[in-house]
């Protein structure tokens, strides 16, 4: 359930708000002055918050300013007047939406819903995290095609990078050099089977201490290769 926090000082507007948006099924608390409202932004995790302009204590501006320095929380600011909307627009503080008093619940409701939707898909897509291969010295990014070895990072071509990324991502599997040619190389290249192995002493010389003495791609003598783990 998706928890609200309103801040507003007429207690039968905040009450309005409160029915509605529980009735559409979210947890809602209410904090009727500016003080109040402002310490329970900072200290609790809410998933949007609807801030009135004109409170008591701390006003709306300065609430909406505090928060938006440490959180990403929607705010939806509400105003009486048409022209504190043009003045909070103009101050840039950072809020969502506004909407100016007075106003339909169903409105509210439908604006929360949005802008909880569209937080939702923003943070759902900023917690995507890159695929990593790590296997002693040795980490793979494959999201961000990148390479490193013992915390150095080391340029591979495409080709390299695939055909290292392929061994790696089936470790302990032997692998023929015609088996490793059809994984990475299309139908169309140009090549063949020796292409495997230039580019396995290519790959061993960026990420083996010593090349003669892989610990990472292991030569199988007679059949092919094989990511050691
Ligand atoms: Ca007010």
């Amino acid at each position: 359930m998706s928890k609200i926090l309103i801040v507003e000082d007429e207690e039968s507007i905040a009450d309005l708000e409160k029915d509605y948006l529980e009735l559409s099924g979210f947890g809602v608390t209410v904090k009727n002055t500016g003080n109040e409202g402002l310490d329970a932004a900072m200290n609790n995790e809410f998933d949007l918050i609807i801030l009135d302009l004109m409170l008591p204590g701390v006003d709306g501006f300065d609430i909406c300013r505090q928060v938006r320095n440490v959180k990403n929380t929607p705010i939806i600011m509400v105003s009486a007047k048409k022209d504190d909307i043009d003045k909070i627009r103009g101050l840039g503080l950072g809020a969502d939406d506004y909407i100016t008093k007075p106003f339909s619940p169903s409105e509210l409701v439908a604006r929360v819903k949005a802008h909880l939707a569209r937080y939702e898909r923003l943070t759902s897509s900023g917690r995507a995290e890159n695929e990593i291969i790590e296997i002693r010295g040795l980490k793979i990014d494959r999201t961000a095609r990148r390479v490193w070895v013992n915390s150095e990072e080391k340029q591979f071509t495409t080709k390299e990078f695939d055909l290292l990324t392929f061994l790696a991502s089936n470790p302990n599997h032997v692998y023929s050099k015609d088996e490793l040619f059809r994984n990475i190389w299309d139908m169309e290249s140009v090549g063949d089977i020796a292409t495997v192995t230039v580019h396995i002493k290519k790959i061993r010389e960026k990420i083996e201490v010593d090349s003669s003495n892989p610990q990472y791609i292991e030569t199988i003598w007679g059949v092919g290769y094989r990511f050691k783990i």
